[in-house]
């Protein structure tokens, strides 16, 4: 199967999901970078909690170009009653491209995307599934709790999501992650977003349906380090605010034309204040001041321009969002099931 797949550009060529026979009812995509400590553990977690429950499943496991020995952990990891899958990325293209490769892959009437680091306990994955049963499409995980996060990552993540839910037109739930159930037909429809910048977050509210939260506490990281560094999440917020809202363009031609009517006021003040009292010139540092101030604002608003342009210039390249270096895949163990 390895050979078949290797480096093909996946976008376009897998069938869509609901073309594609449901014998599986529960996909777990699990994608990871670098996990090489906490994956044993979390298979063990996972194994553990699907054997209780009674649906067929599948993990699959979306190696986003790890340099350590994860990729061979996971290819020896088998299970008694899911079928274990690997696809490994050529290199790393991010946790939204490994998602995005996951889900195009999964053939699950029910999807739920996982982190590998055991901050989403795999526990909660019988509860998802009953939210789905009892008819959700999407079910959202809220943390109740962010543990092992510092007070800056929890104050600044609670500001962004509460700017992205103003700006952007979309109801953004705030404090879920990316651990979440999605049913098949809203999975189908990620899949036919043309997207390259993909903001998971944001896309998953994007098609709407029925949409239920339930809480957990979010771990602390079982060990390791975090993947995200300060500009990596400066990044994603960028790009969450840029693909959802153009709120912020029109904020910036607010603000261009109040301070040109100001400028006009004050200008025709000055002319009258001359006229009327033949004032000297004066006010070297107001002038100093205003034009300082001025042309910061032109060149934020320039930079703002740029973000947008810079994102039409990823999209118009088309190109793929990953590319697939090998795919193994391992039937049940033990028990047989369908599929
Ligand atoms: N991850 C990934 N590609 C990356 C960075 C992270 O697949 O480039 C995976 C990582 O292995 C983990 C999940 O995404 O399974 C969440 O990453 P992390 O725990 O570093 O993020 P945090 O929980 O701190 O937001
Ligand atoms: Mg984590």
């Amino acid at each position: 199967m390895s050979s078949h797949y290797s480096a093909q550009i996946k976008r376009g060529k897998i069938a869509p999901v609901s073309s594609r026979p449901l014998a599986i009812t529960l996909s777990v995509i699990v994608p990871f970078f670098n996990e090489q400590e906490v994956l044993p553990e979390f298979h063990r977690r996972l194994t553990a909690v699907l054997k209780t429950m009674p649906d067929s499943s599948e993990i699959i496991y979306v190696d986003d170009g790890s340099s350590d020995q994860s990729l061979s952990l996971v290819k020896q990891f088998s299970s008694p009653n899911s079928h274990v899958r690997c696809i490994a990325l050529s290199r790393n293209f991010g946790k939204e491209c490994a998602m995005s490769a996951g889900l195009e892959h999964a053939r699950g009437a029910a999807v739920i995307l996982i982190d590998a680091d055991l901050q989403d306990p795999p526990e909660c994955i019988p509860e998802m599934v009953a939210a789905w049963r009892a008819g959700a499409d999407v079910v959202n995980m809220k943390r109740s709790s962010r543990l092992g996060e510092s007070w800056f990552k929890r104050t600044s993540a609670a500001l962004f999501y509460k700017l992205l839910n103003r700006l952007a037109a979309l109801d953004i739930p705030e404090n879920v992650g990316d651990f979440r159930l999605l049913s098949a037909r809203v999975v189908e429809k990620l899949n036919q977003l043309p997207e390259r910048n993909r903001y998971m977050k944001g896309l998953f509210s994007w098609p709407g349906y029925h949409q239920v939260t339930l809480t957990f506490e979010r771990d602390a990281r079982f060990c390791g380090e975090t993947k995200w560094n300060f500009f990596k999440l400066l990044g994603l917020a960028m790009d969450g605010l840029t693909s959802f809202s153009i709120r912020p363009l029109r904020l910036a031609t607010c603000a261009g034309a109040l301070t040109a009517t100001m400028a006009f006021i004050y200008g025709a003040w000055i002319v009258f204040k001359t006229l009327a009292y033949g004032d000297p010139v004066s006010g070297y540092p107001s002038m100093m001041v205003a034009m300082l101030a001025l042309a910061g604002v032109q060149l934020l608003a320039v930079g703002l321009l740029g973000e947008y342009i810079g994102r039409i210039f990823i999209e118009v390249k088309q190109r793929p969002v990953y590319l697939v270096e090998s795919m193994t895949e391992q039937a049940p163990s033990l028990k047989q099931t369908k599929g």
